[in-house]
């Protein structure tokens, strides 16, 4: 890549796996198995999965895809029973973690400050964070979804200071609540919008940062998805639940995902 490619040519393009609470030992190490096999010699770019914490370490060498958590606590460490820190999760081989994620903000009532300090703690540990931000149906139909974006992600900047413009590590993704496990994933106009928006508010703090980090899309993504979402200059990345656990399908993504430097069919 020269030093005169345009920004996004330089960003890093992840295709993560978010599996939730599935799985068993069994069906995890088959699948990562099943996975090693079908990426091959080098995934010309990052695929990260991220299974529950217990079978973290059931990964630990996989060599064609990255690790990464499905939440971190916000403390170094201490007398937090039930809580996985950043450097637990290096520990383990993590080398992602998605904070934020819209499940968690409504199952156990994260909010931004809240997920803003686990961004931070995830940074100073050497996480690459993967900050997750969306609207809900009912802010969308209100007409809402900017000023929820906007205050989401203002609270990780804000939190973040100087961290956030130097650290080279920061991720986010955009995940409307109401594409999250419906099979209706957002349209390309809808993201195309949305992730300039983002960039937008990036390039407000700091263009080097804005030009840095990548905006994944996140919600019912299936190959199609993957093949439209490809040519769009903000969409980075792919951040995908439900599909992932269908190795096919997962492979299936990737490879549309990865096409995207070849001429469009
Ligand atoms: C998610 O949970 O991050 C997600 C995108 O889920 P799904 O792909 O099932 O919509």
């Amino acid at each position: 890549m020269s030093a005169s490619s345009p920004p996004g040519a330089r960003r890093s393009r992840p295709v993560v796996a978010n599996w939730k609470m599935y799985g068993d030992r069994r069906m995890l190490a088959a699948w990562g198995q099943a996975l090693e096999e079908r990426l091959g010699a080098s995934p010309p770019a990052p695929v990260v999965v991220c299974p529950p914490f217990p079978y973290l370490l059931l990964f630990a060498g996989a060599r064609r895809f990255a690790l990464g958590a499905q939440d971190v606590a916000d403390e170094e460490d201490g007398a937090y029973t039930g809580c996985v820190s950043a450097a637990m999760l290096r520990d383990c081989g993590c080398r992602y973690v998605i904070v934020g994620h819209s499940e968690r903000r409504t199952y156990q009532g994260e909010r931004d400050p809240l997920i803003a300090r686990k961004v931070a703690g995830a940074l100073a540990a050497g996480l690459r964070p993967i900050v997750c931000l969306g609207e809900s149906q009912a802010e969308r139909d209100a007409g809402r979804t900017e000023e929820i974006l906007v205050r989401a992600l203002e609270a990780v900047l804000d939190t973040l200071g100087p961290l956030g413009v130097e650290s080279p590590e920061l991720h986010l993704a955009y995940e409307p609540l109401w594409a999250i496990g419906s099979g209706r994933p957002a349209g390309p106009e809808d993201v195309a919008s949305v992730h300039a928006l983002l960039r937008r508010r990036l390039r407000a703090h700091d263009a080097t940062m804005a030009d840095r980090t990548p905006i994944l899309y996140g919600g019912s993504v299936r190959a199609l998805q993957a093949r439209e979402l490809r040519a769009l200059e903000d969409v980075d990345g792919l951040l995908v639940g439900g599909a992932s656990r269908d190795v096919d399908e997962f492979h299936a993504i990737c490879r549309a995902w990865h096409d995207r430097e070849r001429p469009q069919d």
